[in-house]
């Protein structure tokens, strides 16, 4: 219904869920596969394929294509989501699960990001603009831009 919670995972079970449907799918869960399902299920900023590579190859032998085959896969399956990062080239990524809210909350500065918990309002406003404009399942994707505490004490570059 319009009022449930999301659903709040703790990091094993992120990392547990994403690891099973990959699993479910036919993807063969290697070394490299678990190193960056557990890298991306910690980021506290989206990640570039690139730098997801770089973390990976720290623990695990792997090549960037590798990890090119593994972000298409996971997008396939829903598992994450590109995040335009401002002022970069490539997209970052970010795991999003069924259930999980759609509201995120992103640094402009570092790129620092959280799904919003708390989306009733928002909810609230999708029925009453189904109702007015006559739509039906409405869905949203909502993304907040701004400056976290840290970035606000760090001036500007000159
Ligand atoms: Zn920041």
């Amino acid at each position: 219904m319009g009022t449930q919670k999301p659903i709040q995972r703790t990091f094993d079970e992120r990392c547990e869920y994403v690891s099973s449907v990959l699993q479910d799918a036919g993807n063969r869960l290697t070394k490299s596969r678990r190193e960056a399902i557990r890298v991306l299920c910690s980021a506290d900023a989206p990640m570039s394929i690139q730098d997801l590579h770089e973390e990976v190859v720290r623990t695990a032998s792997s090549d960037l294509s590798t990890q090119y085959r593994l972000m298409n896969e996971l997008q396939r399956l829903d598992l994450v989501k590109a995040v335009e990062m401002r002022g970069q080239p490539n997209p970052g990524y970010v795991v999003h699960l069924p259930g999980e809210s759609n509201d995120l909350l992103v640094c402009t500065k570092c790129g620092q990001y959280a799904w919003l918990e708390e989306a009733a309002e928002i909810r609230r406003l999708e029925e009453r603009i189904a109702k007015k404009m006559k739509f039906g399942k409405l869905s949203h994707e909502l993304r907040l831009n701004g400056v976290c505490e840290p970035c606000q004490e760090t001036p500007d570059p000159a």
